[in-house]
């Protein structure tokens, strides 16, 4: 029976396992856990000279991980959404960014619409080898001229006969230069507005397909992100993915997966920054005591940790949202604009907490706090976050 002394104590050391997870989401998590743990973390140094090799897609393929919520009848494993979650929070234990980025791709922005919108001898074409890791994904949104602004893209798919002849360029594409297809949004009708997108299946081997530069960046050094041409690429009519001329809408859905899944990235990545500066806290000395005990680093900490709570609730209850049917974009975007600066203003305190040593490569705040930067750009900017936000209110 409860008494007054037991149920007033603070629960600091539970668990706190959130009402969307089951103990099989648990299951799921300690095995994929084990898994990055053991095959994926300790290369994390070395695959940020080399970029990860593609062999971790066949592996994540064969131990079930690419497919976590397709149905069996595609090979996948049947699961909810927040199985998704779960392997976009511990593929974060890998501390290599541009490798869950590579991965999160492939499971979460590239393969969904194929999914969704795909023909049943598209799913079994790319959707099938996808989930086994035979096939790896790209999907290509960005040009050298139009980013945020989608509707700018340029690259032009014009019927000919039977095919689709493709001219265009798409810059900083993620698995862009490992890749064997690309979920490629085009232009069909330049004059039809919204109306004139359409999306393709295009295989990264056909004449014309010219994989241009792998590109420098700040941070996820373990992903590729190529500069792409399509050079009179042709493809026949049935590598249209989903209607001709919604592809504008299409891929409108699809960004709402790939904010959801990058702000529960950005929350875990936070969480394990904090951790390991907590660690640092308790050990380093200066002035006699541990420097987690000064009250300024306390108040850090408990800022860092307010940040993160309430950008893990922003996210867990829009994916309880969009696992019940609902379509929140309004709430996806603010799970994602401040899940993105939580993380960057958290990394940022974790490497003034260790001082020069945050500083320093061996300690791997600064890869985190390089890293992290990303998500304040990509899938969307922080404006753009903030004009869809401020335009759903009518504005
Ligand atoms: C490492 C990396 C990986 C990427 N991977 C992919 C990928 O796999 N596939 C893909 O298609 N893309 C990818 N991107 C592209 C990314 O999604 C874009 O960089 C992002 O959408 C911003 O577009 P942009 O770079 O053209 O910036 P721009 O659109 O040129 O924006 C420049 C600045 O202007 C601001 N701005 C623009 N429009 C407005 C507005 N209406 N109101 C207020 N401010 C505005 C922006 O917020 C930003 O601050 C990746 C980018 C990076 C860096």
């Amino acid at each position: 029976m409860a008494t007054a002394e037991n149920v007033l104590k603070p629960d600091f050391g539970s668990k706190q396992r959130h009402f969307i997870f089951t103990d099989e989401h648990e299951r799921l998590r300690e095995s994929i856990r084990g898994f990055v743990e053991k095959e994926l973390a300790p290369h994390a140094d070395e695959w940020e000279e080399t970029t990860f090799p593609d062999s971790v897609f066949r592996r994540m393929g064969e131990l079930g991980f690419l497919g976590l919520s397709y149905p069996e009848e595609y090979g996948g494993q049947g699961g909810d959404y927040y199985c998704n979650l779960v392997l976009a929070e511990e593929m974060a234990r890998s501390h290599s960014g541009g490798l869950a980025m590579g991965i999160a791709v492939h499971t979460d922005m590239a393969t969904p619409p194929i999914f969704l919108f795909g023909t049943e001898e598209q799913k079994q074409r790319y959707l099938v080898p996808s989930i086994k890791g035979e096939k790896i994904s790209s999907l290509g949104i960005t040009e050298p001229d139009a980013g945020s602004d989608v509707a700018g893209i340029r690259t032009r798919a014009v019927r000919d006969g039977d095919e689709y002849v493709i001219n265009g360029s798409k810059t900083y594409i993620t698995n862009g230069h490992r890749s064997d297809f690309i979920v490629l949004v085009t232009k069909t009708d330049p004059d039809a507005g919204y109306d004139g997108f359409t999306l393709f299946l295009v295989d990264m081997d056909l004449p014309g397909v010219v994989r241009e530069k792998k590109l420098e960046k700040l941070g996820m050094h373990a992903s590729d992100t190529a500069l792409l041409a399509f050079q009179d690429v042709r493809v026949p009519a049935d590598a249209v993915l989903g209607e001709v001329g919604k592809g504008f809408y299409h891929i409108m859905w699809e960004l709402q997966g790939e904010r959801l899944i990058g702000a529960a990235g950005c929350v875990a990545g936070a969480q394990l920054c904090f951790e390991r500066t907590l660690q640092y806290a308790l050990e380093r000395k200066a002035f006699g005591r541990q420097i987690g005990k000064f009250q300024v680093i306390r108040h850090k900490f408990a800022e860092m940790a307010t940040k993160i709570e309430s950008a893990r609730q922003m996210v867990y209850t829009t994916a309880w949202r969009h696992q019940n049917g609902e379509y929140p974009v309004r709430e996806i975007s603010m799970a994602k604009l401040h899940a993105a600066r939580i993380a960057c203003e958290v990394a940022d305190e974790c490497i003034q907490i260790h001082g020069g040593a945050g500083y320093m490569k061996e300690y791997g705040v600064e890869r985190v706090w390089r890293d992290m930067r990303l998500n304040r750009i990509g899938a969307g900017t922080d404006e753009i976050m903030l004009d869809v936000i401020g335009r759903s209110y009518g504005l």
